[in-house]
């Protein structure tokens, strides 16, 4: 298994340190060390899958856990009413670069459209 693979379970460990936003029993919640908007959390799942479709597949609560931290983190960091947006990258067009699922949380701004 590669760094990049273990990378969040050892930021979820306390191994690596992070700026925690939200924690729960299933989740955790962190800024984005090179965040492309104002407000820019991932939700991990402290149990690791590959990518929203294996999470979807193998565990669907835990995948409706993440969703369910993702609408915490948009009220905790006060975008709830402005609007946010909730991205999975998966695999190699869309650019995963990290292969334990996680949600991005952006807002805090006007988004731009994305795509090319
Ligand atoms: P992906 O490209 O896999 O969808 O997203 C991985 C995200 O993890 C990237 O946005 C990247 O900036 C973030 N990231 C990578 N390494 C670290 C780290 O050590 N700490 C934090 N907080 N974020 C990281």
């Amino acid at each position: 298994m590669s760094d990049a693979e273990t990378l969040f379970e050892r930021i979820i460990a306390g191994e690596i340190p992070s700026e925690k936003v939200y924690e729960d029993e299933t989740t955790y919640a962190f800024r984005d060390i090179a965040p492309q908007a104002r407000v820019h959390v991932l939700v991990v799942p402290k149990k690791r899958y590959r990518n929203l479709a294996e999470l979807a597949a193998g565990d669907p609560r835990l995948l409706a856990d993440v969703a369910s931290t993702a609408r915490k983190v948009a009220e905790i960091e006060g975008i709830a009413e402005s609007g946010y947006r909730v991205v999975f990258n998966t695999d190699g067009d869309a650019g995963q670069t990290v292969f334990h699922v996680h949600a991005h949380v952006l807002g805090g701004e006007q988004l731009g459209h994305f795509g090319r």
